[in-house]
């Protein structure tokens, strides 16, 4: 038999992701402990493999699909994040967002904006309330006058894309967000705030009605056998001529894309649910969404609703090749949080963090994806490049497509771009990538 691609890496999760905390109990499916056959094998249920077999489904309804996830849905990144499924361009290695090439960014935004459409399509479908998916747009807030000019930057790229945007000043900021920390705001009317845990359980438990979905059942080994896959986990095996990888980085760790995609995480803090007379103090509006200004400063969000009303709080980014950090690092990045917190809401000196935790994106040097037919059969939806609730849904849609032989525009759009370039070897990238993050966010500053 053919040499097997052993999975050298299983994901894992550091704290407790509190979108997911603040809803329910979920009975997961359960895992794979049998053989079996499919036509396709989706692995991973982040946004690009449910969104990989909502697209199989209406390509081809007939197909047998199964989903294979290593942990809990919605317990990794795709339940795990800040939810701005976002449209424009978001390069967050640039002072402002905007991409090197304006006709570039002009096309990224097309196609990001089919994903979005397509993510509508499976919001309407499956009757999500506006408080899983709610095209609310969001606001780029800016703490100092720096922030202010990357503001002023952005609107005049976007201008030039011939895209509309509204300047906020310090007071409008105040009433959106009751607190006096921002003196300008750029608002831009296309991004989607997402409930990213609800919305991934939503689409499990809805797409699990005509895909198998299997929950705990990380896939350790794909071996190749005549003319299909076996995918194997612990217990069981599924035979299928067609697999979608849809794993962000851990297409490395099956040994796809060696040397060529960045492990980054990323950390968040949640706090309490407000008490009615916390709100009152507070101000502002219910629910209100702001990246910073500088991208590699703060993300604030308020959110309301189910798990009642919270603040939000995502900073830092630390490159991590190991794809693991522990919870000390949680903890230290916490401390961050709480200090941003103060600074942004005194306020609430009262009000405590209930949730931590960290969480994967997976960049490329050259900010393009890891796509495309990677092996005979084996198909890659990955590297997502930080921007992963647009993109996921973007390259699993399209790998879709590629699967079950349907030719459209989005697929065009993602064939026609490089592969990930490759990375200088290590610790030189680890060194290079951490002091230039460590140096930008200290330029951040009170963004
Ligand atoms: C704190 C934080 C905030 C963020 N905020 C945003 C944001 O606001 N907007 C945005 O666009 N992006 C954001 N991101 C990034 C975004 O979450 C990711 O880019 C996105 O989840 C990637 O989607 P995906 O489906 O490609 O991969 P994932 O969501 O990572 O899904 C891949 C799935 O594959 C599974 N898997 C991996 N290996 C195996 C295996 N061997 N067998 C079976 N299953 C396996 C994993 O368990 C996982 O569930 C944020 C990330 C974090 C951590």
């Amino acid at each position: 038999m053919p040499e097997a691609r052993i999975a050298k890496r299983l994901p894992t999760c550091t704290g407790a992701g509190g979108w997911n905390a603040i809803l329910p109990p979920r009975e997961a499916a359960a895992a794979l402990n049998t053989n079996s056959t499919a036509d396709v094998v989706v692995i991973g249920a982040g946004f690009a493999g449910l969104s990989a077999a909502f697209r199989i489904s209406q390509i081809d309804p007939g197909a047998k699909v199964a989903i294979l996830e290593a942990g809990h849905i919605a317990e990794g990144s795709a339940g795990r994040n800040s939810g701005f499924m976002i449209d424009l361009p978001h390069n967050l290695s640039s002072d402002d967002y905007a991409g090197a090439q304006m006709r570039r960014d002009i096309s990224q935004t097309r196609v990001n904006r089919k994903a979005i459409a397509f993510a509508g399509e499976m919001a309407a479908t499956f009757g999500f309330g506006t408080d899983i998916y709610h095209p609310d747009g969001k606001i780029n807030g800016a703490a100092t006058e720096k922030g202010h000019r990357h503001n002023l930057e952005y609107a005049a790229h976007l201008k030039g894309m011939d895209e509309p945007c509204e300047l906020f000043d310090a007071q409008s900021m105040r009433d959106i967000t009751g607190t006096g920390y921002y003196s300008s705001g750029l608002f831009t009317g296309g991004t989607v705030m997402l409930q990213p845990a609800a919305y991934i359980r939503g689409l499990a438990d809805k797409i699990g009605r005509q895909a198998r979905i299997y929950e705990h059942s990380p896939v350790c080994a794909l071996q190749r056998n005549s003319q299909s896959w076996l995918v194997k986990t612990a217990a069981g095996r599924i035979e299928a001529p067609k697999v979608i990888l849809a794993v962000n980085g851990h297409a490395e760790s099956f040994g796809y894309f060696k040397r060529r995609l960045m492990h980054v995480f990323t950390y968040a803090s949640m706090t309490r649910a407000m008490t009615e007379e916390q709100c009152r103090r507070l101000g502002g509006r219910e629910r209100w969404s702001l990246t910073p200004a500088d991208p590699m400063g703060v993300t604030v969000r308020r959110i309301s609703g189910h798990g009642g009303n919270r603040i939000l709080i995502r900073s830092r980014f630390t490159y991590d090749p190991g794809m693991e950090v522990g919870a000390s690092r949680v903890a230290a990045v916490g401390a961050r949080h709480d200090a941003q917190f103060a600074e942004r809401f005194p306020m609430l000196t009262d009000l405590a963090m209930e949730y931590r935790w960290a969480g994967l994106l997976c960049l490329s040097r050259n900010d393009v994806p890891a796509f495309g037919e990677v092996e005979n059969g084996i198909y890659a939806a990955c590297c997502q490049n930080g921007l992963g609730v647009t993109k996921g849904t973007l390259s699993g849609m399209a790998a879709a497509e590629l699967v079950c032989g349907h030719r459209s525009a989005t697929l065009e759009a993602l064939g026609a771009l490089d592969e990930p370039a490759r990375l200088p070897p290590e610790p030189l990238t680890w060194l290079a990538a951490n002091a230039i993050m460590r140096w930008k966010e200290w330029r951040a500053g009170r963004e």
